[in-house]
């Protein structure tokens, strides 16, 4: 059962600069509901098609094992790890920040968090040699490494637990390399780790669902 669904924005300096962000000097956390979540399983998966461009960002998943307690670290609270996409209403979210408002209607939409399915973590070593990329109608379009975030997994994972609480059940997407783009309808994504294929969806667009 997943519980909190936490997101570390612009953790990658490439992002933030094909964005045209500033690079946070902190992390910056925000949050999707979890009736966002949604697996890559195989079958489609339905999206708005009429709110504006929807990107995809393909990122690293954490999922949480147990309490938080100080001082610990990486390998003793991350259980699993999985691909899973950050889906994004790119022009809802420029409108809000122009306003400067919160995030929740461009990231926290229904299904706009995408799960491959979750394996071992096998230590923060393997993880930081383990590329996940994400391939679109068979081509690769995003391609990262945890080596290239601005804040690691360590620091990720001590913020949110001081300022939000961390337990098991919770998970983090941990950001997203360059290289974020638009879906179309009708879009096959595959969720790669390494070289292992861990979830494959279909975007279907939804019309006039939620005007
Ligand atoms: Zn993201």
């Amino acid at each position: 059962m997943i519980r909190n669904v936490y997101c570390v924005g612009r953790n990658y300096r490439l992002h933030a600069q094909e964005l045209k962000n500033e690079i946070p000097i902190k992390p910056m956390i925000f949050c999707k509901p979890t009736h966002a979540v949604t697996w890559a399983n195989g079958s489609s998966i339905l999206i708005p098609g009429h709110l504006g461009s929807v990107h995809y960002e393909t990122e690293l998943i954490l999922s949480i094992g147990k309490q938080y307690t100080k001082g610990m670290d990486v390998n003793e609270i991350v259980d699993r790890v999985a691909v899973g996409l950050d889906l994004t209403l790119r022009d809802v979210q420029s409108e809000l920040k122009e306003k400067g408002h919160p995030w929740l209607l461009a990231k926290g939409f229904v299904n706009s968090a995408v799960l491959s399915e979750f394996i071992a973590f096998q230590g923060l070593q393997k993880c930081m040699a383990t590329p996940f990329s994400l391939m679109k109608n068979g081509v690769r379009v995003q391609f990262g490494d945890i080596r290239q975030m601005i804040f690691d997994l360590q620091t990720i994972i001590e913020y949110i637990a001081e300022n939000f609480g961390l337990g098991a059940g919770d998970i983090i997407y941990t950001g997203t390399p360059e290289g974020v783009g638009e879906l179309q309808d009708g879009d096959v994504l595959e969720l790669i780790y390494g070289e292992e294929n861990l979830g494959t969806c279909v975007i279907s667009f939804e019309q006039n669902a939620r005007e």
